[in-house]
């Protein structure tokens, strides 16, 4: 078995090993992506560096030009592949605020001259956790937006209903939760159809906001988001709750350094896609009780969506 078969099979298991550890501890498989990409980056470089160029060309055939260390063409390979794992690590901590896609035409920022901030709830309505969210905001006496999923929508109408009557702002988080962008366009379209329905049966409209499950978009769901008249919403910090990092960690990403009109990602439900023994949202809540008394000694008023809009508006 030549050399480098040997080194290419062991980084890559490195590589998918770290990425293996690293999605297990950290639940963030965008992250775990780049670290592994890293790693085998790595793996690369040790094999063209020690393995000779004999046994390389043994393996590669009428490829051995590229991997040859007599020319330059293996360092552009290592460039190219360094290049393409730093364009990972840069662009994974912008997803977590941003969302992937075009920003162009979508709502993640209003500056207000006033100190508001909006925090939003994707993923339920969840008969465990929403109507703990609710009792929590009711107590605070916030108003907030809850990006619903339609499939949940049409199971749990009453919990749709009881976030309508308390005034929250209701936005849509298509029907099944599925990566958009990935779907035909007949797929994406009957997914949006059904959640139009689902909101139309238990509220009598749909909602003017859309939030792409897991903020992944492109340019055609932007745009047919934009014909059914939604206004897409992402978010401008991600508390990452998600993936229950710590009742700290969540008030510290919610809260550091806030500018004027942030929008928050939070959920109100278990994570998609829904698996048994899910330990749910109680990080969320723990955190909502120390990070509203703490904004709002700082002076900041908590907004729903419309209220922002709308004095963004005026
Ligand atoms: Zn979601």
């Amino acid at each position: 078995m030549p050399a480098l078969i040997l080194w290419f099979v062991l980084g890559g298991l490195c590589a998918a090993f770290l990425a293996f550890i690293l999605s297990h501890f950290t639940r963030g498989t965008l992250r775990a992506l780049g670290i592994g990409c890293l790693g085998g980056y790595v793996a690369l470089f040790a094999a063209l560096v020690l393995v000779p160029d004999a046994d390389r060309a043994r393996f590669v055939g009428p490829l051995a030009w590229c991997f040859s260390t007599q020319g330059t063409s293996w360092k552009a390979l290592l460039a190219g592949y360094g290049a393409f794992a730093l364009a990972v690590a840069w662009f994974v901590p912008r997803y977590q605020a941003l969302g992937l896609g075009p920003q162009q035409g979508t709502l993640r920022h209003l500056v207000f001259p006033f100190r508001a901030m909006a925090l939003t709830f994707d993923d339920g309505p969840s008969p465990a956790w929403t109507p703990k969210v609710l009792e929590l905001l009711e107590r605070h006496k916030v108003r907030a937006t809850f990006f619903m999923v339609g499939e949940s929508v049409e199971r749990y109408p009453e919990l749709v209903k009881a976030v309508a009557a308390a005034r929250h702002t209701i936005g849509c988080h298509s029907y099944g939760h599925r990566p958009l962008p990935l779907l035909r366009t007949a797929d994406l379209k009957s997914d949006l159809d059904r959640a139009d329905k689902a909101f139309e049966a238990v509220l009598g409209a749909r909602p003017n906001y859309f939030r792409p499950p897991w903020g992944f978009f492109n340019r055609p769901v932007l745009e047919e988001l934009r014909s059914r008249g939604y206004l897409t919403v992402l978010w401008t910090r991600s508390s990452q709750d998600w993936r229950n990092p710590g009742v700290d960690r969540i008030v510290d990403l919610a809260t550091r350094n806030p500018a004027l009109g942030e929008i928050v990602l939070l959920h109100d439900a278990e994570n998609f896609p829904r698996r048994e023994g899910d330990p749910g949202r109680q990080q969320t809540l723990d955190a909502l009780d120390r990070l509203i008394p703490l904004m709002e000694r700082q002076g900041f008023q908590f907004k729903t969506l419309d209220e922002m809009v709308q004095a963004w508006l005026s």
